[in-house]
């Protein structure tokens, strides 16, 4: 195994401990920069966070890990097993998905996946190979592409992205891709409500996005014992091994700037860190509306930014409970009528009457999260980001008790509320005041069309040099393991820029159908 270390001791200031900004502290820190990591909180994972009420503990927000082999790839270039920081375990059933008359298991091997479709959707089982196979094809084409920076228009003219082209799905939905495949309504929305990891509708998500649930199948969806908050951890593990320093409570107040030139960053205590390169995870649309003055900003200024389109948010429900459910690990209950319940929030409308949720009840599979016989349930539901103004200080009881009525309704967990020990509620509000995002929106500018590739923010950020952008805000996008891919082609960047050499990435793991 070749390890990488020769950054030649250049200076990096990173804005911000999510995963994101982790990520590239590990990458940079181990090819030899000297970096320092700034967060505002008194604890680091920002998004990705852990949650403690009592002994009980939650993600505060990721709790699907997909694409595990990138994580891997990105320990093995430090020469480590990521194994050696975290124990993970691959989900069969992956989720159920709880649909008004029927819920379904979706299984992580596809015979017995198939079985399960036939068994609800008698006839289309066989349609499920179909969709491995050729969805295997889009994502062989097009995953490459998000490997990639677009700094300039002509990268657009890549080989990698005019080989893609061809199954790139130009104007069709996620919702309609999948009409190729399943006739069922309920069984498109089983391979389409991943939209909703990018905050989107499956009606508006762009159908190059399918593949989402063709990773899903295809590699599966992994759980990290304690919580995926420990991803963050074994990564600043790393960094701190490594050399760098992570400075929680340290909020920065400004990037420093000569012209248009980012030379360190000025924390809110005044203290100046002079910096060669500056990266910047704190979420894209808080960082233009308070790191930089609003004249120097352009297309980002907030005011224009504003009438950028954003994912939707959520309501957070973290429930300490003093017993234990037999209900799977991850749980997805549809609206009756999801189309409306979709549309109405992506139309900032309250849609909670006939409401979606998300139920993750992690002591299903990990101790950790609870005392022994309790549990640790996560809720969370889709709601409008605060460009709706719905005022959250008196409209969250009332989604409380929506959301309590659905559980009864619809759920094997019945009636909670006597077994209730802790509670803790994050609404859209929480996001953007407590959490620094902005307007709440928790899966950042929307993914769509007009908002990707050379169009999303770029790694090296366009408005200066010397400064880069990690995480959910900038390109590839929001999840896990494209927030992964920003951090490893932000630090590509700088070591192309100094001729420091970086491994290349590894070729795409392909799964046969
Ligand atoms: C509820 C929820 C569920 C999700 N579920 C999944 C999932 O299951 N799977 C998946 O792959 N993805 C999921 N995501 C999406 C994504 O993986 C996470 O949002 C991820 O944590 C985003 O990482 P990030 O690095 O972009 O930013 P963040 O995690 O937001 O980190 C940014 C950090 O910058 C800090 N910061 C901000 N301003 C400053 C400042 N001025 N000075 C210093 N520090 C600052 C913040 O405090 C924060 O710690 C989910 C997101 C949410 C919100």
């Amino acid at each position: 195994m070749r390890v990488y270390r020769r950054g030649g001791k250049k200076s990096v200031a990173i804005v911000g401990a999510g995963p994101g900004g982790l990520a590239a502290a590990m990458l940079l820190a181990q090819r030899g920069f000297r970096v320092q990591v700034f967060e505002k909180q008194d604890v680091i994972g920002g998004r990705n966070a852990e949650v403690r009420l009592g002994e009980y503990r939650f993600d505060l927000g990721p709790t699907f890990l997909m694409m595990k082999f990138l994580l891997d790839e990105l320990f093995a270039e430090g020469g480590r097993k990521s194994t050696d920081y975290l124990q993970f375990k691959k989900l069969d059933p992956m989720y159920a998905l709880a649909f008004p008359d029927k819920t379904m298991l979706a299984r992580s091997h596809p015979e017995q996946m198939k079985a399960e479709i036939d068994r609800h959707f008698p006839g289309e089982g066989a349609n499920l190979e179909r969709f491995l196979k050729r969805e295997s094809l889009r994502f062989q084409k097009l995953y490459p592409c998000l490997q990639k920076p677009y700094g300039t228009v002509a990268s657009l003219i890549s080989p990698t992205l005019l080989a893609a082209v061809p199954h790139i799905a130009a104007g069709r939905s996620l919702y309609s891709v999948l009409g190729d495949y399943f006739r069922s309504d309920e069984l498109r929305l089983a391979f389409t409500f991943q939209s909703k990891y990018l905050g989107m509708s499956p009606w508006d998500c762009p159908g190059l996005f399918t593949m989402i649930p063709y990773t899903e199948h295809a590699h599966g969806v992994y759980h990290v014992m304690g919580g995926l908050a420990r991803i963050s951890h074994a990564f600043a593990q790393i960094s701190r091994e490594e050399g760098a320093e992570i400075h929680t409570s340290s909020s920065v107040a400004r990037v420093l700037l000569d012209g248009r030139r980012a030379v360190g960053v000025q924390l809110a205590s005044g203290e100046k860190i002079p910096s060669d390169d500056v990266i910047i995870n704190a979420d894209f649309g808080h960082a233009m509306a308070t790191l930089f003055p609003a004249s120097d900003l352009g297309r980002y200024k907030p005011s224009r930014l504003r009438k950028r389109k954003f994912s939707c948010s959520t309501f957070m429900m973290y429930l300490g409970l003093d017993r234990t459910y037999d209900a799977e690990h991850h749980m997805i209950v549809f609206a009756r009528d999801y189309k409306r319940n979709i549309e109405a929030i992506t139309r900032g409308q309250d849609g909670s009457e006939d409401m979606s949720l998300y139920i993750r009840n992690s002591c299903a599979n990990d101790a950790y999260c609870a005392p022994a016989g309790h549990s640790a349930l996560y809720i969370l539901v889709p709601v409008a980001n605060n460009s709706s103004g719905i005022e959250w200080g008196e409209r969250k009881h009332a989604l409380r008790e929506h959301v309590m009525r659905t559980l009864r309704d619809r759920t094997p967990y019945g009636d909670v509320s006597a077994h209730i020990q802790r509670e803790l509620i994050v609404t859209p509000q929480d996001w953007e005041q407590k959490y620094s995002v902005f307007l709440g929106a928790t899966f950042n500018m929307a993914h769509s069309w007009n908002q990707m590739l050379y169009m999303r923010p770029h790694n090296q950020f366009e408005q200066f040099s010397n400064c880069y952008l990690v995480g959910g805000g900038t390109h590839p996008g929001s999840g896990l393991p494209t927030i992964f891919e920003s951090a490893r082609i932000s630090a590509n960047l700088l070591c192309q820029k100094y001729q420091i050499p970086h491994p290349a990435n590894k070729p795409l793991e392909v799964v046969p159908a």
